[in-house]
């Protein structure tokens, strides 16, 4: 069976996934025509709109779009037309951890999933190759399968690719530019080999052959869940570690540093701070935990909830830290809390630290200055008020003030809390900072971001993650 040559894509979800991702194909793919659809229509709009005010930061993502809209690559909310009009359809609906029901906390929902599955059946009048780009539970392109099977016109085939993305927030456009590996599940019949043909063929005007991995499509499935569980599980070792050095005076960079000469190990992501974010990591662990306790394995799942458990313990930790070093009580005290997005480089703020940080200050009663220098006010007021749904908006409203540099946001305060990673912290005149705060002056580090000699000559008493209290 020969491999159909793509030359439309529709994708299905205009969000962190589907816009970078299939913004990086049209540009790379002239002769491929790409089209973004959402039910989004502010999203949507953004993305279209003429000065490039974009609904998601990412370096390099504006540069993209600016060559390629208007070209071979669309946003439109027509889900209708992109999905009758492609030959290959990415699903990158959201997969968020189910609030409520079975499996409530840990299960991922699907019904952003099956609904946009249903879709495609019921508008499809010719055969689609169809590609589960969203994170979902090993064994999902299963239950789509049966959705379209049951739902499709007569003469309408299915062929369905597993091909899980591994960008990283704030980094996706280098990500998606150079992948450490393209991954492509499918089954392996041979309409099954000739669809994962097709999709290869079309990463492959710019990705490396080697680089571009095909396996089973239950392999797909779970190497996505696997990759991020592994990477979250090695935050929470060193993290744990960090605990550790912080009671023993050992010094977690030290520590760091030695282990990761080890090959074996590897000196990356060994970076110890408050705690991971990111609407990924826990919820695709939880959603193994879930998995192996369906599966009926109690001790695999009891294994990786840990993993999630001591992300946890990390930010109560770390909120600890701030109190009993500020003698015991921060109630009436200013605290400038740095950063409110998950991670530096990025507008995204789901699952942020930062969240669970101000929530612990403001219920010790101190008031909070926050600064990011990319998340929108709204933003941070919606997060806020949804991580404390039973204190009336007004009073989160008096407690916190939103401000438009660090150095507002520190003036008068006793306290600057780093939780984001931004570059620009690193560049702020500490001494001008240090004269208007109130004395004496702490730095609390959650990122081991700032030169912590530097800080405490100039007066400031600094407090960071994985060494003792000077
Ligand atoms: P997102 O919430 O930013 O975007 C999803 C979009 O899908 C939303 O704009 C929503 O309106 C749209 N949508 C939902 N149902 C739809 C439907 N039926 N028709 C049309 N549009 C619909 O989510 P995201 O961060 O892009 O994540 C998408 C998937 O990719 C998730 O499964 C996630 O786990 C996975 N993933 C995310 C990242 C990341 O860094 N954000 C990385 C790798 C994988």
């Amino acid at each position: 069976m020969a491999p159909v040559k793509v030359t439309k894509i529709c994708c299905i979800g205009a969000g962190y996934v589907g816009g970078p991702t299939c913004a990086v194909i049209a540009l790379k793919c002239p002769n491929i025509t790409v089209t973004i659809v959402d039910l989004n229509q502010a999203r949507v709009d953004a993305w279209n709109s003429p000065d490039f005010k974009l609904p998601i930061y990412e370096p390099g993502l504006e540069d993209v779009v600016r060559q390629a809209r208007g070209r071979n690559l669309f946003f439109s909310t027509d889900v209708d037309k992109g999905i009758e009009e492609a030959d290959l359809i990415f699903v990158s609906v959201n997969t968020p951890t189910k609030k409520s029901g079975v499996g409530a906390g840990f299960a991922a929902d699907l019904n952003y999933v099956e609904l946009a599955t249903r879709r495609i059946a019921q508008v499809a009048t010719s055969s689609k190759i169809v590609v589960e780009k969203s994170t979902v539970p090993c064994r999902t392109a299963e239950s789509m399968r049966t959705i379209l099977e049951a739902n499709s016109r007569p003469g309408c085939r299915f062929d369905i690719l597993s091909n899980p993305e591994f960008l990283a927030e704030g980094t996706a456009i280098t990500d998606l530019f150079a992948p450490d590996r393209v991954l492509i599940g499918s089954l392996q019949t041979e309409e099954g080999i000739s669809a994962c043909q097709s999709l290869s063929d079309v990463y492959a005007n710019w990705v490396p052959k080697e680089r571009i991995l095909t396996v089973g499509l239950w392999s797909s499935e779970l190497s996505k869940l696997a990759a991020n569980a592994m990477l979250a599980q090695r935050i929470s070792s060193i993290n744990a570690l960090s605990a550790i050095c912080e009671a023993t005076g050992a010094n977690i960079d030290e520590v760091a540093h030695a282990i990761g000469y080890d090959t074996r190990i590897g000196p990356k992501f060994l970076k110890a701070s408050v705690g991971f974010g990111g609407s990924c990591f826990q919820k695709d662990i939880l959603n193994l935990v879930y998995l192996s306790e369906s599966l009926h394995l109690p001790e695999v799942a009891a294994y990786w909830r840990q993993v999630v458990e001591m992300n946890e313990h990390q930010k109560r930790r770390f909120s600890k830290r701030v109190v009993d070093t500020m003698f015991n009580t921060i109630t009436g005290k200013r605290i400038a809390v740095l950063g409110f997005a998950f991670k530096a480089d990025t507008g995204d703020t789901r699952e942020s630290a930062a969240i669970t940080l101000i929530r612990d200050f403001q219920s010790e009663k101190a008031y909070v200055n926050v600064y990011d220098p990319q998340v929108v006010e709204d933003q941070i007021w919606a997060d806020l008020t949804e991580a404390q749904p039973l204190v009336p908006v007004d009073q989160i409203k008096k407690q916190v003030r939103i401000c438009s540099s660090a150095m507002e946001a520190c003036r008068d305060a006793e306290a600057v809390v780093i939780a984001t990673e931004w570059k620009e912290f690193l560049d702020i005149d500490w001494e001008e900072v240090y004269k208007t705060m109130n004395k004496p002056a702490f730095v609390f580090d959650g990122r081991l971001l700032v030169d912590a000699a530097k800080l405490r000559e100039i007066g400031f008493k600094v407090v960071t993650i994985g060494r003792p209290a000077p």
